[in-house]
């Protein structure tokens, strides 16, 4: 059997060990410390913007905090794109709300804004103005801010920004992770940079930080003895896993630009194939590439392809199922157009990694060209 092409492992720099070798010499090894603040102050001077950043255990508990920090309560709706990983969507359900879901534009493979203002007056009508929307820079490919700020903005609704995807992305020059009321960033171990599993909250005031930090850390009332008045939750990220991040900080653009790189080989490499697209950067947008996607022509080739990848023990998948598709979600309201489902059938992410060797690229693309009898 050749060896495994993986679609995203982690990287590392080789500068990770030194910041982890830190935090054991000075024993800062039980959570916060340095690391952490280090770290959030990495992330704060990449993205500018006047942002505060609090590092947390995962993507998912950002998300989680920040529909906290917004008030939702059981019975409540929030608007999330229905084209993303579960991720975006569960932790409306841990708070007891009701996830109303907002089907792709074919521009961006992202929340669709005719759609989205099409379910906001629908659900307005039925009674319950949504609490948030949740919208995804899908891959690295920025949603359209613009638009769909304007219509959060005209129905007074806030936005968080999953940018789990999206770190080094920009749209008009600004970076994603600083465009939500609350955006959220992960570092899980396929993402652009990873801390082997963590994430973090992206706020506008410091005190919004300071309330996430509190609520991650149990929320602990000052005093001698343990006192609570809310319901607090372990999600702060660890001073050893912070360690790796730092590490991972000094190279974030290196990966941006491999990342972006092994697009473009793909998008060279076939060129001339009729039966592969692939989604453009409208002007203005710049992704990480995070994943390299393809559309074939039908559900059949794309099936047969990623068979025939996974013969020759390549990973590939095909595009996120869209949650208005999930088993779990099925009685979720949604608004649809038919783009995500489209997505789905004939999508598929290639091997991405910024650690892909040419070899391991060249192998993905023969077995391609000898699928299509090239
Ligand atoms: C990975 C991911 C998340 C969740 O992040 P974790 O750190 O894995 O909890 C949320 N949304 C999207 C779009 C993701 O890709």
């Amino acid at each position: 059997m050749k060896p495994k092409i993986w679609l995203s492992s982690p990287h590392m720099s080789g500068n990770e060990q030194s910041y982890i070798k830190e935090a054991f010499d000075s024993n800062w090894v039980a959570p916060l410390g340095p690391n952490v603040t280090g770290f959030e102050n990495d992330i704060q001077y990449y993205l500018g913007e006047d942002r505060h950043v609090a590092a947390l255990s995962s993507g998912t508990a950002a998300i989680h905090l920040a529909l906290i920090l917004l008030n939702i309560k059981p019975g409540d709706e929030v608007i999330c794109q229905s084209k993303t990983f579960s991720a975006s969507a569960n932790p409306i359900v841990y708070l007891g709300a009701t996830p109303v879901f907002v089907d792709s534009e074919k521009e961006t493979w992202n929340i669709c804004p005719v759609q989205l203002e099409i379910a906001i007056i629908d659900r307005i009508e039925k009674g319950k103005t949504p609490k948030a929307i949740i919208a995804v820079h899908l891959y690295g490919m920025p949603y359209n801010v613009d638009q769909v700020k304007a219509i959060a903005l005209k129905y007074n609704i806030p936005i968080i920004e999953d940018s789990a995807e999206s770190l080094g992305s920009t749209y008009k020059g600004q970076h994603c992770g600083t465009f939500g009321d609350h955006s959220i960033l992960s570092f899980n171990g396929n993402k652009i940079i990873t801390t082997s599993g963590g994430g973090a909250l992206v706020t506008r005031s410091l005190k919004e930080k300071e309330k996430a930090v509190f609520l991650a850390t149990q929320a602990r009332d000052e005093a001698p003895h343990y006192l609570h008045s809310n319901i607090g939750y372990n999600y702060r990220m660890s001073n050893i896993l912070a360690g790796i991040g730092r590490g991972q900080m000094t190279i974030l653009d290196d990966h941006v630009a491999k990342r972006r790189s092994n697009h473009q080989f793909y998008q060279d490499a076939f060129k001339n194939n009729n039966d592969i697209t692939f989604l453009k950067e409208p002007d203005g947008y710049f992704s990480n590439r995070w994943l390299s996607c393809i559309l074939l022509s039908t559900k059949t080739i794309r099936e047969e392809l990623r068979q025939t990848l996974e013969k020759e023990n390549i990973e590939s998948r095909p595009l996120w199922k869209p949650m208005h598709q999930q088993p779990i979600f099925k009685n979720a309201p949604s608004y649809l157009n038919g783009v995500s489902d489209e997505l789905f059938e004939k999508g598929l992410c290639l091997p991405s990694g910024s650690n892909l060797t040419n070899a391991e690229r060249s192998r993905v693309l023969t077995t391609i060209k000898t699928y299509f009898g090239e």
